[in-house]
């Protein structure tokens, strides 16, 4: 390709394409993508920002605010906040062009263009405006600049730094509508976006990066980044994030924004916009709302330049604002959530590993070995589930042909590894309900009853590792039985100063995705003893007889981690300590909240016992019908629980029901039928808490 050949450039694919919004994903999930992806090249620094109010006054009805921000990215900057009366009401941030000056948009000054003065517009109409400067210019020598725009020459410093000026201006957006959703004229759940030219790029970033979906209204901004580009070549750079037609087109971005309600204006004599290309954007957008089911967005032609029509502005937030709906947002049973800098470090940590050639058993997962160190007291050989940690564990302790002992209420998987390893028989013991372990009279019925137990699996319920758990280890040293942690639920729980999975012989972890920790698939087993770590790496590299040979003295298997699951499994552990603070801190909110709510309980975690949170625990009252509870939470107050540990006992699973005696087992049935597990994840936040708990005490009392 020539380089001068710029259509070509700009509607060149490349191969093989990235993971591009494919055309059959179901429209929500297509939206989600997108939203994802220009979250990444943004590379949005979010950081709090200050407000110093410098001047307050009353000019013509309206009340005026003039503020110093202060970013710790960006420095100070300002603002001006135009308030219609006292009461409290919608807000809109106001993001004018790029040479609009903020003078102007409050209508400080006289406006070059009657439409200019937008923030007064609104404030006018009723609307608690917001406006801040960018600051494109001035940061030049002059003598220097020769007739360059600073805006572009900007746009190129940010580009040498692999960031976006768009991202940043975004950035600064964020953090902006923050202190306006805060302010006491503003009603925060009523907050709305204007953007004019690259105020409408800034607008529909911030707006695609924003949860609670604030009506926006964007003008001079509509049509395709190839067209936009011909027309007018420069200028824009700011405007778009680098990268992005890779992915999508801005039509798209628009559409993801679906069902946002929003006002999108072009005029017919824009000297910016081709008027065929913004017409046909209009529909792609429209078309986006259409499928995800969505009001349709308005699009305006009219018959004007690069300008606003004010009076469809101001009628399309009073429309916006008055439909806004009071259903609320749902607070999801689980998120799993990777920050920007922390999806960035696992594909760096891919690229390196693609780079490389070492695709599994590299220094990624030597890496992750070493991480969960820290957590587990113990060494450990990472392996590719908690499932496969388990199986190897019990080959290397030799249960062929003999009995294993694990809780009636676990995961199926502790029993089915048992199976697989080639255990003649597993009986279920009942659980105690201090720490919901198993209970050490059960176990030594069960022990008296099966002489020829191989091992015996305790498993920590939620991250709760008992304290009977001592019980259990005097009886197995007595007997001589070894003892495997199944501490799926447990990493970076501790019973007084000893880590989960550092009390029996082995610990076995699971990395699944639902879990505290993960590594996407992934499982480690840690031991007390280095002999067994050699045998342990042994059977997870299809049992040869020692590392690097080409002779197998054992029927190993692949159970080993790729690099890939690595990278994602060491970026989750080196953010653990902050994790599991997280999760400790919800917790003890949650206690507080709970107290004194009817007919609900939160199971006491021991006192020697830190739990990592896995699961947080409440029990319902007898009376209360926990699967009629859930629907209505659900349904009434979008609140999801999380999955119970567990509803059913092992012995009643198909699998089992036909192979044991013992299905007896009463507090385990007690705790299975009358548990919830309530949402609980690092970015659930004080206020779902309190939503989830106040949806309780509605349901309950
Ligand atoms: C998740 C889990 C497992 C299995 O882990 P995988 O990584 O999915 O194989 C085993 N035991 C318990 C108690 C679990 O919760």
């Amino acid at each position: 390709m020539q380089i001068r050949h710029l259509s070509r450039l700009l509607e060149a694919r490349p191969t093989p394409s990235p993971p591009a919004p494919d055309a059959d994903a179901e429209p929500a999930a297509r939206a989600r993508r997108i939203r994802s992806t220009v979250e990444r090249l943004a590379r949005v620094e979010r950081v709090p920002v200050r407000t110093v109010t410098t001047g307050v006054d009353v000019r013509d009805g309206l009340h005026r605010e003039q503020w110093i921000l202060d970013s710790p990215l960006r420095g100070e900057f300002r603002a001006t906040l135009l308030s219609p009366a006292s009461a409290r009401g919608p807000g809109i941030l106001v993001l004018g062009g790029k040479n609009a000056r903020r003078e102007q948009l409050t209508g400080e000054v006289v406006p070059d263009h009657p439409d200019r003065n937008m923030a007064e517009h609104l404030a006018r109409a009723g609307f608690t405006t917001l406006t801040f400067e960018y600051a494109l210019t001035g940061g030049f020598d002059p003598q220097r600049l020769t007739g360059r725009d600073e805006g572009a020459l900007l746009a190129h410093a940010f580009a040498l730094t692999g960031r976006s000026l768009l991202g940043a201006l975004v950035g600064d957006a964020l953090g902006v509508l923050d202190v306006l959703r805060a302010h006491e004229r503003v009603d925060a759940g009523r907050v709305g976006l204007f953007g004019h030219s690259l105020g409408a790029a800034v607008a529909l970033h911030t707006a695609l990066l924003t949860e609670d979906e604030p009506p926006l209204c964007a003008a001079g901004h509509l049509g395709s980044y190839a067209s936009l580009y011909a027309r007018h070549l420069t200028g824009f750079e700011g405007a778009v994030l680098p990268g992005i037609l890779e992915y999508t087109d801005l039509p798209a971005l628009y559409g993801a924004l679906a069902p946002t309600p929003l006002q999108l204006q072009f005029g017919t004599s824009d000297p910016y916009l081709d008027t065929d290309d913004a017409r046909a954007a209009g529909r792609v957008v429209g078309a986006a709302y259409s499928a995800a089911h969505a009001p349709p967005p308005e699009v305006l032609e009219l018959p004007m330049g690069h300008g606003t029509h004010v009076d469809h502005a101001v009628a399309f937030f009073t429309r916006a604002f008055a439909q806004r709906p009071s259903t609320p947002v749902a607070v999801a049973a689980q998120r799993i959530r990777f920050d920007v800098v922390e999806r960035r470090a696992v594909t760096d940590r891919v690229d390196a590993a693609l780079e490389s050639g070492v695709l599994t058993q590299g220094p990624l997962v030597a890496r992750f070995e070493e991480l969960t160190r820290e957590w587990t007291g113990r060494p450990g050989a990472a392996v590719a589930s908690g499932s496969a940690a388990l199986e190897i564990a019990l080959r290397v302790i030799g249960v062929q042909g003999r009995t294993v002992l694990v809780p009636a209420n676990t995961f199926f998987a502790t029993a089915a590894a048992a199976v697989r390893a080639g255990a003649s028989r597993v009986d279920f013991v009942d659980l105690e309900l201090d720490g919901l372990g198993m209970d050490p009279e059960a176990l030594s019925a069960a022990l008296d009853r099966h002489p020829d137990t191989a091992a015996v699996v305790p498993v920590h319920i939620g991250g709760i590792v008992a304290p009977a758990l001592d019980h259990i280890l005097d009886q197995c040293r007595e007997r001589g039985i070894p003892v495997l942690e199944d501490a799926a639920h447990a990493f970076g729980s501790t019973l007084g100063d000893r880590p989960a999975g550092a009390l029996g012989r082995f610990g076995a972890f699971s990395f699944f995705p639902t879990k505290v920790a993960t590594s996407a698939e992934g499982g480690l087993l840690s031991c007390a003893d280095t002999g067994d770590l050699d045998h342990i790496r042994r059977w997870r590299d299809h049992g040869k007889s020692a590392a690097g040979s080409t002779l197998h003295d054992r029927p190993g298997s692949n159970w080993r981690m790729s690099e890939l699951h690595a990278a994602v499994g060491t970026v989750d552990l080196e953010r653990f300590a902050r994790t599991v603070g997280a999760r400790r801190d919800l917790a003890a909110h949650y206690d507080d909240l709970l107290a004194g709510v009817p007919r609900v309980r939160a199971h006491p975690v021991p006192g020697s016992v830190r739990s990592n949170y896995y699961k947080y625990l409440v029990y319902l009252d007898e009376s209360a019908d926990r699967s009629l509870l859930k629907k209505r939470l659900r349904e009434r107050h979008g609140i999801h629980l999380a999955g119970e540990v567990y509803d059913n006992l092992l012995c009643d699973h198909p699998f089992f029901a036909d192979r044991t005696e013992s299905q007896d087992h009463p507090r385990a049935r007690w705790f299975a039928r009358h548990h919830i597990a309530l949402p609980l994840y690092p970015s659930l936040t004080h206020a779902e808490q309190v939503r989830v708990v106040s949806a309780l005490r509605g349901e309950l009392s």
